[in-house]
């Protein structure tokens, strides 16, 4: 080997050098000095001894020396037979081809077995000889760790792809690189005739631009869309796309989810949530979905229909005598006739029950609807064999038009409705056009009378109180208990507006019960207050037959703690007529109970006057339509005198009602009447009468 070896340890330069150029000395610090501040483990083995010349103080430290006794040392001594066999091979290389040589190896240390990476460099002397080679070893064990955990990332995802039961496939830049079985399955291709092709030949045209956007804005999401089988047919598929750094490469991972068994499932919920279940029929909600369609705002102003609202007549009893299969099969029967009587853009539901709805589109003279719900009539009614009998059942049907009777489907639908409700009024089995002005009433009488039912209970009637003052001096003598309802939306309704309705119902007998407690309760707090009050309640005919009434009067008169001279009832002089052996056994308890009795109305009704003579009636109220005009309506005038020289000749006492004026008031008084009642000297109110 040569003299000039690089490390090697130089004697202090004994001859004076030239004082710019750095001496031997200086030159060997410098360059241990860079030596020990790289990373890299260094040192220069003579080709001959294989003895190390110089090392840097990592790479001394690594074998367990240092920089002063790692010198000299043999390579087997430094890194140990074991390694050194294992290097041979490389040294006996350099040695042959003089070509840097570069291995990797591990390398035992304190922090656990470590990775490096050895370059041997050949270093030549002047004459060309190899002098010897550097040693420059970097620790690579970061990189070589990354570079396991990318082959197990890789060997997991190709597990994962495996083990996957929906369809995997890598693409990247547009084109296929990978694909599992199951994506192959369901696309139809192996994976050699995909791999390589573009993503979008696999996807179905229409989808390829959502595909698109969300591939160039390399998207994380998911998205339902639809693939290209290789038989040409389109698959619903959901796309869950993902980009997947795979080393150095981006790929882009997607799982195709097949959505073929979730759409058959989501047609089968919609179609559950939109039909009948019992006769396949539309159901409510499609069928205003559809009227809808054609009332909807969106559409021209030219859309034009009939709806057909269709109620069974008496299907209950079919249920109730046949039971409901039986009533089930009818409904089935009649659904089928209804469907084949109908054209393609009809729309026929069932509501439930026993009521259908059809809907007819377009415009259509309405005779031709008639004509319809003609046919419908005739069809429905025909005979279904139940259960071995013959059994007809008839519909009645209403109908409204659109756009003539109404703006929205709910309003079309109220109005067919009571179209058909006329219908039912009109002897059923027939059908009937929606008519405004029948059908306002006809609601809000159903309306109120539903409301009438729960009024006692919510406690919304109220007495008002209308004085009654004696004719000759015009002092407080009694009062007329009036009710009123103070319905929660309407405000306060006046009796004529619900009494009927009530009797109707036959709810007056409870109602009239409350009148009678309130008043005679109310008589208790005037005779509390000092003023023992009489006060008049009016009766409805119902009420008077009923058997327990004159018991009911007792038991309210008892509560109160009043007298029954404090107490009127005003009945009319049709309810003497009734039944008289009846009327006559209540007047006369009534009477027992000194209760007194006044004939209201009168001269409106058409009591014989035998009969009043008959009966223990107190006094005569002079119905205020012939009070009206007073004195001048001759005709009136007559009459109000004649009443009241009648009355005085059997004896009893008069009052007139309705007085209003001091014309009227005078020629009263100068006829001989007892007593006044009018707006002349108060309103009905809500207060104790004698607070005004
Ligand atoms: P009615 O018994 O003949 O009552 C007199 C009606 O004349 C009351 O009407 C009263 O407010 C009204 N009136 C009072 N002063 C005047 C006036 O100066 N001029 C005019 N034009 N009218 C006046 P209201 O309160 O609307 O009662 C109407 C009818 O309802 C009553 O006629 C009575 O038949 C019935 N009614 C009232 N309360 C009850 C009740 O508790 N039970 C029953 N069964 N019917 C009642
Ligand atoms: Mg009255
Ligand atoms: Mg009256």
């Amino acid at each position: 080997m040569s003299s000039t070896q690089p490390g090697r340890r130089e004697a202090p330069a004994s001859a004076a050098g030239v004082p710019t150029e750095p001496s031997v000395r200086e030159h060997a610090s410098l360059l241990r000095l860079v030596a020990n501040s790289v990373p890299a483990l260094m040192a220069f083995y003579d080709n001959e001894t294989l003895r190390c010349l110089f090392a840097n103080a990592g790479y001394a430290k690594t074998f367990g020396f240092d920089e002063q006794s790692v010198l000299g040392r043999t390579l087997e001594e430094i890194i140990g037979p074991e390694a050194n066999r294992s290097i041979e091979p490389y040294v006996n290389q350099i040695r042959q081809t003089h070509k840097p040589q570069r291995y990797e190896r591990q390398l035992p240390s304190p922090t656990g077995t470590r990775w490096i990476e050895v370059q041997l460099l050949p270093h030549f002397d002047a004459s060309g000889t190899l002098a010897g080679a550097f040693v420059l070893i970097n620790d690579i064990t970061r990189h070589r760790e990354a570079e396991r955990a990318l082959r197990e990332s890789e060997e997991r995802l190709a597990k994962f792809m495996d083990a996957s039961v929906e369809g995997i496939v890598f693409h990247k830049d547009g084109f296929v690189t990978d694909a599992n079985q199951p994506a192959l399955e369901l696309i139809g291709y192996s994976l050699d005739e995909m791999r390589g092709r573009k993503t979008l030949e696999f996807i179905a045209p229409e989808h390829v631009a959502k595909v698109v956007e969300v591939m160039t804005a390399r998207a994380e999401t998911a998205y339902e869309s639809a693939i290209l089988h290789r038989d040409g047919t389109r698959i619903p598929v959901e796309f869950i796309v993902r980009t997947i750094v795979r080393g150095d490469e981006t790929l882009r991972m997607t799982v195709v989810r097949d959505l073929r068994a979730t759409q058959a499932a989501r047609q089968r919920i919609h179609h559950l949530a939109h039909h009948d279940a019992l006769t396949g029929l539309f159901n409510r909600t499609a069928f205003m979905e559809r009227l809808d369609a054609l009332m909807g705002s969106g559409r021209a102003g030219d859309a034009q229909g009939a709806l057909l609202f269709i109620d069974l007549d008496h299907f209950k009893r079919v249920n109730d005598s046949l039971g409901h299969l039986a009533g089930d099969v009818l409904l089935q029967t009649l659904a089928q006739r209804l469907t084949s009587l109908l054209r393609g853009s009809d729309v026929v539901a069932r509501f439930g029950g026993d009521e259908f709805m059809v809907l007819l589109q377009g415009a259509m003279p309405l005779a031709d609807v008639e004509e319809v719900a003609r046919k419908l009539l005739s069809s429905m009614s025909a005979p279904v064999l139940l259960e071995g009998r013959s059994i007809s059942v008839t519909p009645s049907v209403g109908i409204a038009l659109y756009p003539q009777h109404a703006d929205t489907p709910a309003d079309l639908l109220r109005n067919a409705d009571a179209a058909m409700y006329q219908a039912k009024r009109h002897g059923r089995a027939t059908h009937q056009l929606y008519d405004p002005e029948l059908s306002r009433r006809a609601i809000e009488a159903l309306e109120l009378e539903s409301q009438l039912t729960r009024a006692i209970e919510r406690n919304e009637f109220v007495l008002h109180y209308q004085p009654q003052v004696r004719a000759s001096d015009g002092r407080l003598a009694g009062c007329e208990a009036l009710i009123r309802w103070r319905h929660p939306v309407r405000g306060l309704v006046e009796p004529d507006q619900f009494i009927p309705l009530a009797e109707e119902q036959r709810l007056i007998v409870p109602i009239g019960q409350w009148v009678l407690r309130e008043a005679t309760q109310a008589a208790r707090r005037w005779r509390d207050a000092g003023r023992a009050l009489p006060v008049s309640v009016n009766l409805s005919s119902l009420q008077f037959r009923d058997a327990d009434f004159a018991d009911n009067v007792a038991s309210a008169l008892g509560e109160a703690g009043i007298p029954g001279s404090a107490l009127e009832v005003e009945i009319t002089e049709r309810m003497l007529m009734d039944d008289v052996d009846s009327v006559r056994a209540t007047l006369s308890h009534l009477k027992a109970l000194g209760v007194r009795v006044a004939i209201d109305d009168f001269g409106t009704g058409y009591s014989s006057l035998g009969h009043l003579n008959q009966l223990p009636i107190d006094r005569i109220k002079i119905d205020r339509s012939f009070v009206h005009g007073l004195p001048d309506n001759a005709g009136n005038a007559a009459i109000a005198r004649a009443i009241i020289t009648l009355a005085a000749s059997l004896g009893r006492e008069v009052i007139a009602e309705g007085v209003e004026t001091e014309a009227q008031r005078g020629f009263l008084v100068a006829l001989g009447c007892h007593q006044l009642q009018g707006l002349l000297f108060g309103a009905p109110t809500e207060g104790a009468p004698f607070a005004a």
